[in-house]
């Protein structure tokens, strides 16, 4: 036995990645070749952090060592090699690093993959498990590295089935070395020419040389340093390309260079899909912080917030010290005016688009509305732009996908509207059915379709909008309702004496649901259907009400206002029979059912056993009423 197979130590690989690399290798992927760019993304973040580290500390090893990788192929032995010489890895860093999958979402991301064979491999990037991709075209693969901490080097190698070797042996530079043996039929990537070409399409941009048989193969320099005039859009997407390791490109970028009062350059790209809505985990921040070119934070989270958090790109500004600490990038004063002076860029190139370019913003809306609309209740500043920024469908749209904003339905207003309605339900179905629009659609008053579950939320934080208030229609007290034409009742159809027995039938539903309900009292919003149930003001509507019980379980909806509809047949039948003493027992379940229905007309089911109890009850009473037997039901 040599020397070496006497210290080799053998390693499982975690579950996970034995599922991961079963997948990658028996699999038919199209763009096998990004795993060179997943090699050469990590020869560069491994560069990156020895150049920090070359910047802020005195001792490190290997301090003559040029900056650079380098591939080299050998056709005859079916090889590729990639250098660089970065930090390299310590003996823990290794398992820890290959071996083990630390990010959160690869799992996920690995599930995905498996659901969906012959699938294109392109963002296996994005979830932490780049390195795994060179699986698809090696039979055998070997890491050879030397850490710039300690100076020992350690040999991994693996053939990609469950296992991996791990050696100590002698390597002379600081860095890594990935000998990749490759499969029979993956020959190509011994091509010069093909090694160039794929460098140029995906990593042109990395900002070290790479060296293809000694050549120079990418562009290096910082194009967000570049004037505007000579970057082409080609260049530009190309660009989004390589930092977000996909094939896409952006819906639009923001290109700046401000010279005060703080001197920084930046390109900020705004993706075309929204990952989250795939259910995917919650983006992160995509914004890379440089120092005069040097790379401070990839994944930097102060610098845009929360609500812009989908936006990629890239800030540089020399005035950033080197040795910024993330906790005290918060309060550097820099950092918060670069933040604010992006934000209301990126909010104003949005109104832009919203102004000129209304299918682009549309487009952008259905991605990333949801995503922006955080921002109104988090970005005070900024809350009247964003206002200016929401869409909502509405009953002048002529279908689910309709979306108007804030400001169009301020342009159709009728003159004497004071307020702003909006109902809220799950769909637009829903939505039209319901007895609330009845006014609505008898005054031809627009109602803002709210179909999201933040949407109320966000009108409720909104408040007003252009100083009219934002009203939800099931509100007890709108506006609309105080004007006097709605009161002016025809009572040529109304039975003798109606007023009287309305009067009587109100008094007695106050009796018969007094624990459930705050008042009966005429309705002047319905026209067509018996009754509904109203809020009295300052309460959120049902919708939301239902959301906070899903949250908190001892959160009971609060009680409402039952409105009754006069001109309705049912509520005149109802008034007739409430002033005949035999029918009583009859009236109280009519009732105890008007009240049930109109809280299921707002999703709410309060007890299903008792109420299909009850509508066995009146059923039976209206078949022996039909057939003649029983009390005769007069009306
Ligand atoms: P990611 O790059 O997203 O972290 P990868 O699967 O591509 O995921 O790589 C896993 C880890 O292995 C890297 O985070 C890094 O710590 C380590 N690594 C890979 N290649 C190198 C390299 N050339 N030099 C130093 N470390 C490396
Ligand atoms: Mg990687």
């Amino acid at each position: 036995m040599s020397e070496k197979v006497k210290h080799e130590e053998s390693f499982e690989f975690q579950a996970e990645i034995k599922k991961l690399l079963n997948i990658l290798s028996h699999s038919l992927y199209t763009h096998k070749e990004i795993f060179l760019r997943e090699l050469i993304s990590n020869a560069s973040d491994a560069l990156t952090k020895m150049r920090y580290i070359s910047l802020t500390d005195q001792e490190y090893e290997g301090k003559d060592l040029p900056m650079e990788i380098t591939i080299d192929m050998d056709e005859k032995d079916r090889t590729l090699t990639i250098s660089d010489t970065g930090i390299g890895m310590t003996r823990d860093e290794i398992i820890q690093n290959i071996g083990t999958i630390a990010k959160s979402g690869s799992l996920e991301f690995i599930t995905k993959l498996s659901e969906q064979a012959k699938q294109d491999s392109n963002i296996i990037g994005q979830f932490g498990v780049g390195f795994y991709s060179v699986f698809m075209v090696a039979d055998n693969v070997k890491v050879r590295t030397r850490s710039y901490k300690d100076g020992q080097s350690y040999e991994w190698h693996s053939d990609g089935s469950g296992k991996y070797f791990l050696n100590p042996i002698e390597k002379e530079r600081r860095g890594t070395d990935i000998i990749i043996h490759l499969r029979e039929d993956e020959k190509e990537y011994t091509g010069k020419a093909r090694i160039q070409s794929i460098i140029k399409k995906y990593s042109n941009f990395v900002s070290f040389p790479i060296k293809v048989c000694g050549e120079v193969a990418n562009q290096i320099a910082a194009i967000w340093k570049e004037p505007k005039k000579d970057i082409t859009e080609e260049h530009y997407n190309e660009f989004y390309k390589f930092i977000t390791n996909t094939e896409e490109t952006p819906l639009f970028r923001l290109h700046t260079s401000a010279e005060a009062p703080i001197q920084f350059y930046s390109i900020l790209y705004c993706p075309a899909t929204n990952y989250e809505i795939y259910g995917f985990k919650k983006l992160e921040h995509g914004v890379q912080l440089y120092s005069n070119k040097v790379l401070i934070q990839s994944d930097c989270k102060v610098l845009l917030p929360e609500y812009l958090r989908f936006i990629h790109g890239v800030v540089d500004s020399a005035d950033i010290p080197l040795n910024i600490s993330r906790e005290t990038f918060q309060d550097n004063r820099i950092v918060h005016k670069m933040k604010s002076i992006l934000v209301k860029q990126l909010l104003s190139l949005l109104q832009d688009i919203a102004k000129n370019e209304k299918e682009k913003y549309e487009t952008f809306w259905r991605q990333f509305g949801r995503i922006l609309k955080e921002g109104v209740h988090l970005d005070f500043e900024n809350r009247d732009t964003l206002a200016q920024l929401l869409r909502f469908n509405s009953s002048r749209c002529s279908d689910s996908h309709g979306l108007v904003s804030l400001k169009e339905y301020g342009e159709r207003i009728k003159p004497d509207q004071k307020e702003i309605y909006y109902i809220t339900a799950v769909n637009r179905e829903t939505i039209e059915k319901s007895p609330y629009l009845e006014i609505f659609r008898k005054k031809d008053i627009e109602v803002l379709y709210l179909t999201d579950p933040h949407d109320e939320f966000l009108l409720s934080g909104l408040m007003e909008f252009e100083k009219k208030p934002l009203r939800s229609v099931d509100q007890a007290n709108l506006d609309l309702l105080k004007d006097g034409d709605s009161k002016i009742i025809d009572t040529s159809s109304e039975p003798q004496n109606y007023e009287e027995i309305f009067n009587h039938l109100m008094k007695t539903m106050r009796v018969v649901l007094a624990d459930k309900v705050l008042d009966v009292k005429e309705s002047k919003r319905l026209s067509d259907s018996p009754c509904c149930l109203v809020n009295p003001d300052g309460m959120p509507s049902v919708h939301v009400q239902k959301l906070i019980q899903m949250v908190d379980t001892n959160y009971k909806v609060s009680k409402k206002i039952m409105e009754i509809n006069r001109k309705n047949q049912m509520i005149q039948n109802l008034a007739k029979m409430n002033e005949n003493s035999g029918y009583q027992s009859l009236v109280e379940k009519i009732i105890q059912q008007l009240f049930e229905n109109a809280l299921m007309q707002d999703g709410v089911v309060s007890d299903p056993v008792s109420m299909v109890q009850r509508l066995n009850e009146l059923i039976e009473e209206l078949t022996m009423a039909t057939l003649g037997g029983g009390k005769k039901i007069i009306v």
